[in-house]
């Protein structure tokens, strides 16, 4: 193998230095095709829920070539193989798998990234099969394996009812991303030996556990800024935002609005319908929210009932046109009930950078107070500061 052993560590900081789970996928194709010299990478994923394993990046194969490969997760399929037995797969012929043979792949090894633990079969069933070729073993499970005691004679079915009810079996976590790397040399017909395919392994599983952590670490991100109600984002990622727009309203002269929406007698929708109810109605409004402004404002759960909105580039005059909307628009919506569709209003206020206030504190109160106008002027409509 001419390899740059220190090549690796290199790449490994390069994958593990990214957040963002595409650009991970990108490097880690592009690296190994780029350090080992193949002729062409494949990345492909398995879809949970759909049992399947999906194509989705590659460097070399023709385009739409990997990305459109949808393949059932069985032992049968030379590329979903690895996944099942936690081994790699090298093949030089062909001919015997329809997707291989589709590829041409003839000179290939399938590497599969496999991050949830493998559990001993054997230690959990203690079933102590000592005869059994996945005794000892921690990465071979004995449903995965035609010949042992728990699988022979029976039928494929049976065989995959039987599978589902074995504690290893059901012992994966589906959030966790697996797939395989397929590397190859059909075309140059460089052999791949056995230290590549080792050395790759590692290098694929170091990679899937980069992906994992930066998709968790996405997802607390989003969970960070979130109301899990609603879906809206929160107070915090309000204020945070709110901050920056008024930076750069300073720095480059431009206006934004702030909205104030509070919904009315909220408490008696609670005390006749339910606090599930009532829930109902907060998630149907974010949802309302979403619809009617643009991507690039921030709306807000900003506390219990209330909500927070900010509205860029948008002048005073602009932003009560839009409350007004919205104010219209929520009195026309019911949601659905099961005794009566239950309707609310809500009463907004408006304030607006900079003809209302320069500072953040000065701001929030101009909208609240704006707020307790709307409210003291009989509720469901709209003030401004
Ligand atoms: P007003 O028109 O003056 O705003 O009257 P209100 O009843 O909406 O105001 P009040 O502050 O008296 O009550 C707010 C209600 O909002 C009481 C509280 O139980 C309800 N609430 C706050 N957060 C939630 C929530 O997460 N879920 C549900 N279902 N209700 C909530
Ligand atoms: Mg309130
Ligand atoms: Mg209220």
């Amino acid at each position: 193998m001419d390899l740059n052993l220190f090549a690796v560590p290199e790449m490994l900081s390069l994958i593990y230095e990214e957040m963002d789970v595409d650009t991970i996928e990108e490097r880690f194709v592009n690296l190994v095709a780029e350090i080992f010299s193949f002729d062409r990478v494949g990345l492909l994923f398995v879809k949970h829920r759909r049992g399947i394993l999906q194509g989705k990046l590659c460097k070399g194969f023709a385009p739409g070539s990997i990305s459109s490969l949808e393949i059932p997760i069985d032992a049968t399929s030379l590329l979903t193989r690895p996944l099942l037995t936690g081994y790699p797969f090298c093949g030089t012929n062909a001919e015997s798998d329809p997707f291989t043979q589709a590829l041409g792949l003839t000179n290939f090894a399938v590497i599969p990234i496999i991050n949830s633990k493998r559990v001993a079969c054997w230690d959990i069933k203690q079933c102590g099969e000592q005869q059994c070729p996945a005794y000892g073993k921690k990465w071979v499970r004995c449903w995965l394996l035609p010949e042992t005691e728990c699988c022979t004679a029976l039928s494929l079915d049976r065989q995959k009812k039987k599978c589902e009810q074995c504690p290893v079996f059901m012992r994966h976590d589906s959030r966790a991303t697996e797939g395989v790397m397929v590397v190859d040399n059909s075309l140059s017909g460089q052999p791949i030996e056995n230290d590549t395919v080792i050395l790759l392994s590692i290098i694929a599983h170091a990679a899937g556990m980069a992906i994992n952590h930066s998709k968790a670490f996405t997802n607390v991100v989003q969970e960070s800024i979130r109301d899990e109600l609603t879906g809206l984002h929160n107070r915090r990622y309000f204020n945070e935002r709110l901050v920056d727009e008024l930076e750069r309203a300073k720095r480059y002269g431009t206006q934004f609005s702030l909205l104030f929406a509070d919904i009315d007698h909220f408490k008696a929708v609670n005390d006749t319908f339910g606090h599930q109810v009532g829930d109902a109605v907060l998630a149907s409004l974010g949802r309302l929210f979403n619809r009617h402004l643009r991507h690039s404002d921030v709306v807000s759960r900003y506390g219990g009932e209330e909500f927070a909105m900010l509205l860029l580039d948008t002048t005073k005059e602009k932003a009560v046109t839009i409350a007004e909307h919205l104010r219209v628009s929520i009195a026309e919506e019911t949601v659905a009930h099961a005794d009566a569709p239950i309707q609310v209003t809500v009463s907004f206020g408006v304030a607006t950078y900079n003809e209302d206030g320069h500072s953040l504190e000065g701001l929030l109160g101009k909208a609240d107070k704006a707020l307790y106008c709307a409210k003291a002027q009989g509720r469901n409509r709209v003030c401004d500061a």
